[in-house]
């Protein structure tokens, strides 16, 4: 049965995050054949409305609003509620990012409906949309399907691929007038750490380092090697508690969970916290110099050696091709 669905689209630094244009993908399928709705929320976001229906939202709401300059949770749910209200949608669908795990469980319970969280897949059956989600630290993965009411789910990032782009397709753009009041929480300023340009959340490669790497400095050929891919740079635990890297880094149960195309690890041992937030990756190449080391039990690829010999290789390897 036809559906309305909304795809709350994330901004950040005035584009749109690939998990938004995955959410559509995901947003088609629940529709099952009904509407896919975009809505945007920002201080001055309508630019990027096109974007969204150009990668298959068939309309766009966009929400400006000073107080939506930044997310808050307060201002974001306000105004998200009166979207809602007044779109009366049958399914919800926000990315698995900071922002999506804050607002959403909210919303849900606004409505009275059921979240499904951290979805990696999503098909029709019999009319009711079935999500795939890792549970048990990716060990394993149960279906689910929310049994009545508003349907809500975060996507999680790099899983569910983004329709193609199509700069043919057009769709109406409608602004919405919000109330947003009695704010308990006002963001004055944000300052940024300075990390790569790549968002390690949605990156496609990522090459991660541990504390084999030695030190901060060690760090350095691993960013050479993530800037020649076009990837980012992510850690263990055990490389940040050392202090070689900031914790933003941090791969794993207690850091950033991650399904690039390709992770490449480097000297880390592949504790079970660590795998946690990787073992999902589509393809796992691991450099370490302890052939007993647990990470090649998830890995494809396997180089046992000593990091400092390999990682010149591979990156001199890669400038010439
Ligand atoms: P190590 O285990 O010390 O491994 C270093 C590896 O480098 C070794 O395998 C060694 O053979 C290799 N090596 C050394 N020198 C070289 C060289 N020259 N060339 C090649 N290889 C070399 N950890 C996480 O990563 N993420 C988490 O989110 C996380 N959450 C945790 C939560 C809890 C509650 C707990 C208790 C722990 C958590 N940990 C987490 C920590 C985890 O248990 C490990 O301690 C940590 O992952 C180890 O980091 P490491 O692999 O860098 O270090």
């Amino acid at each position: 049965m036809a559906k309305k669905v909304l795809v709350i689209g994330e901004v950040r630094d005035g584009e749109l995050r690939n998990v938004s244009y995955e959410a559509v993908a995901a947003g088609k399928e629940v529709a099952d054949g009904g509407e896919v709705v975009g809505v945007l929320l920002g201080e001055d976001v309508s630019g990027l409305a096109e974007s969204l229906i150009h990668y298959g939202a068939d309309r766009v709401i966009v929400v400006n609003h000073a107080d939506l300059k930044t997310y808050t949770t307060d201002a974001y749910q306000q105004a998200l509620l009166q979207v809602l209200d007044v779109e009366n949608p049958e399914g919800v669908l926000l990315g698995h990012t900071s922002l999506g795990k804050d607002v959403s469980p909210r919303l849900a319970m606004k409505l009275n409906a059921g979240l499904i969280s951290d979805a990696i897949s999503v098909e029709m059956d019999g009319g009711d949309a079935v999500f795939t989600r890792p549970i048990y630290s990716g060990k394993a993965f149960e279906k689910k399907k929310v049994n009545e009411g508003v349907v809500f789910a975060t996507i999680r990032p790099n899983n569910i691929p983004p329709l193609e782009k199509d700069e043919s397709r057009s769709g109406d753009v409608s602004n919405l007038t919000v109330d947003i009041k009695d704010l308990r929480t006002v963001i004055k300023d944000v300052v940024r750490k300075a990390t790569g340009g790549v968002d390690l959340s949605e990156a496609k490669v990522i090459v991660a380092g541990g504390r084999g790497v030695k030190g901060k400095e060690g760090f350095e050929p691993l960013q050479e090697l993530a800037d020649l891919l076009g990837g980012a740079v992510g850690a263990s635990r055990g490389a940040c508690d050392a202090d070689y890297c900031d914790y933003s880094l941090q791969i794993g149960q207690t850091g950033k969970v991650v399904t690039p195309d390709l992770y490449i690890a480097v000297g880390l041992s592949g504790a079970i916290q660590h795998l946690a937030g990787m073992s999902n990756s589509k393809v796992i190449v691991a450099i370490n110099k302890d052939p007993e080391a647990p990470i090649f039990e998830v890995a494809d690829y396997g180089i046992v050696g000593d990091l400092f010999e390999i990682l010149p290789i591979l990156t001199e390897e890669l400038k010439s091709t």
